[in-house]
């Protein structure tokens, strides 16, 4: 495939790392429940959903207590696109969202008719901080040549402003299918991401500059190290990490791929570079594996790099059952902005359909 040349970094928008600070500083660390609490927890979440026909929408990177009550309830446990997808095509009168804002918002954009509520609201994303509507918008309008094309981490006003909605899952997809038409690529907001797909695709895109908080925080010289200890393991990467770790990495892709991927390679032993929210559902699907959190330690180490993204963790089994029980935490999305956002989100689910026939007609 020819290169086109690199992305156009002049304009870049750096994000505001203040504001992602004082949203981190919200971020409180959970208390700890015994077991008995737990248990107490879930019996009463389980009552409450069955009566108020409700279902738990978790993503992969929340507790393992919490996806295990996804699936016993009934519920779901997945990555942002399969979240929405589930919330859409499930009969229940509420959603409730473990997640982040954004997957809420998403959430409620495709089943407007349902309640969907967050076990709290105040669980964000350092990808949707950094890409405010005020600043993309008029970012977007200085470029008028170019297809906007917005990873699902945004907020519902930066989806409607987009012509593309995509996940992690399917951005290589659709960037390569926009460039066979010839187009050129205005993406946001991951930085990282973005250049892994112009990397792979060669296409024009000029890249918006924020940075996932805990992916961000892989470092490539430690994940050398630990390959030299377990020289035998596999290198298992999500896409929002920096360039040198996916360079290291025997799989780059989205949680779903990656959980495929630790169960088809042969390696016994697997080093994984996302949020360890994901090694419940690896451990479950591959229990005769060993997995091992890729480094994040280094010389900018911070009491951040833990490998697990603290909003994702402000999901908990008593805000939830708040939440439920008050019908609080409710996610809100204007109705006209939610149309809005729901044509490139759509345009994202038919591509994914399309994709779909295609490889089943193939097979
Ligand atoms: S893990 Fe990163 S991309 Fe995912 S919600 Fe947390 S900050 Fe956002």
């Amino acid at each position: 495939m020819e290169k086109t040349s690199p992305p156009d970094n002049t304009e870049n928008l750096a994000a505001d790392l203040t504001v992602v600070r004082e949203y981190l500083d919200r971020a409180q660390t959970p208390e700890h429940l015994s077991a008995k609490e737990e248990a107490q927890c879930r019996q009463q979440l389980i009552e409450l959903m069955n009566r108020k026909n409700a279902r738990l929408v978790a993503h992969y990177y929340t507790e393992a207590v919490i996806q295990e009550l996804a699936e016993q309830s009934g519920g779901f446990v997945g990555d942002s696109l399969e979240m929405a997808r589930f919330g859409h095509d499930c009969d229940a009168d509420i959603l409730i969202v473990a997640g982040v804002r954004f997957m809420g918002e998403s959430a409620k954009i495709l089943s407007p008719d349902k309640k969907v509520l967050m076990p709290t609201l105040e669980a964000t994303c350092s990808l949707d901080i950094a890409c405010p509507i005020e600043t993309f918008a008029p970012y977007c309008d200085a470029h008028p040549d170019r297809t906007v094309v917005v990873y699902a981490n945004t907020s519902a006003a930066v989806k409607a402003r987009a012509d593309w909605v995509v996940t992690s899952s399917i951005a290589l997809d659709v960037v390569e299918h926009l460039m066979e038409k010839g187009e050129k690529i205005l993406w946001a907001p991951d930085k990282h991401l973005g250049s892994y797909i112009h990397k792979t695709t060669g296409a024009d895109m000029l890249l918006w500059d924020a940075a996932c908080i805990v992916h961000e925080e892989f470092k490539s010289r430690g994940l050398q190290n630990m390959r030299a200890l377990y020289p035998e393991a596999a290198i298992l990467a999500h896409p929002e990490s920096p360039e040198g770790v996916l360079e290291l990495a025997d799989v780059v892709g989205s949680t779903t791929q990656i959980i495929k991927a630790a169960q088809s390679v042969p390696n016994r032993q697997i080093i994984v570079a996302t949020d360890n929210g994901i090694f419940h559902k690896l451990q479950q699907l591959a229990p005769d594996k060993e997995f091992i959190i890729a480094p994040t330690a280094g010389n900018d180490a911070t009491c951040r790099s833990c490998a697990h993204c603290p909003w994702m963790a402000m999901n908990t089994l008593p805000t939830m059952l708040q939440a439920l029980e008050e019908e609080s935490s409710e996610i809100l999305v204007e109705p006209q902005l939610a149309r809005q956002a729901m044509t490139p989100l759509q345009r994202m689910l038919d591509f994914a359909s399309e994709q779909q026939l295609m490889v089943k007609g193939k097979a």
